[in-house]
């Protein structure tokens, strides 16, 4: 039987906790967890996972270098065809003066290595000018983005 897997605060990487883990009677953790990230994979219509890893770093790496190989043409056409139509809509938003602002999920360890690039994952979608990217966990508003970021807009 494999042990008790639980999220973690990174959306997507997820921590598998040993056998003999405290945490499958509801108490703390007292093992050395191991971390995966999991990924839908829309093509195929099921969840694909990356390898076990010892950090949630590593996990959280293997897992956006996961998402990259699942939006190309063989594995992901629609993503791929989806491209040209979201830059048509952000030429048009842009052409008429409408606010375009990004978000992403924050690195879980800007100290180790640094905040994802939004660019990096489609180029052709990336931000054009002074466009801000509010870099938060799952709600965009809470901490410093309420005070500052999204109250210019
Ligand atoms: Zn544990």
């Amino acid at each position: 039987m494999p042990g008790k897997d639980t999220k973690t605060r990174y959306q997507g990487v997820f921590a598998r906790h040993q056998k003999h883990c405290a945490i499958a009677n509801g108490r703390a953790c007292n093992c050395k967890p191991s971390y995966y990230g999991v990924v839908w994979d829309r093509a195929r219509n099921r969840t694909v996972k990356t390898k076990r890893l010892t950090t949630v770093n590593a996990a959280w790496n293997a897992r956006i270098d996961l998402i990259k190989q699942l939006c190309n043409e063989q594995r992901r056409p629609r993503c791929v065809a989806s491209i040209p139509k979201i830059q048509k809509l952000l030429a048009e938003a842009r052409a008429k003066g409408v606010t375009v602002i990004y978000t992403l999920f924050p690195s879980p360890s800007p100290a180790t290595f640094p905040n994802p690039v939004i660019g990096d994952y489609v180029p052709a979608l990336a931000p054009k000018g002074d466009e801000p990217v509010v870099t938060s966990f799952v709600d965009k508003f809470i901490l410093r983005d309420k005070d500052t970021d999204f109250k210019r807009y």
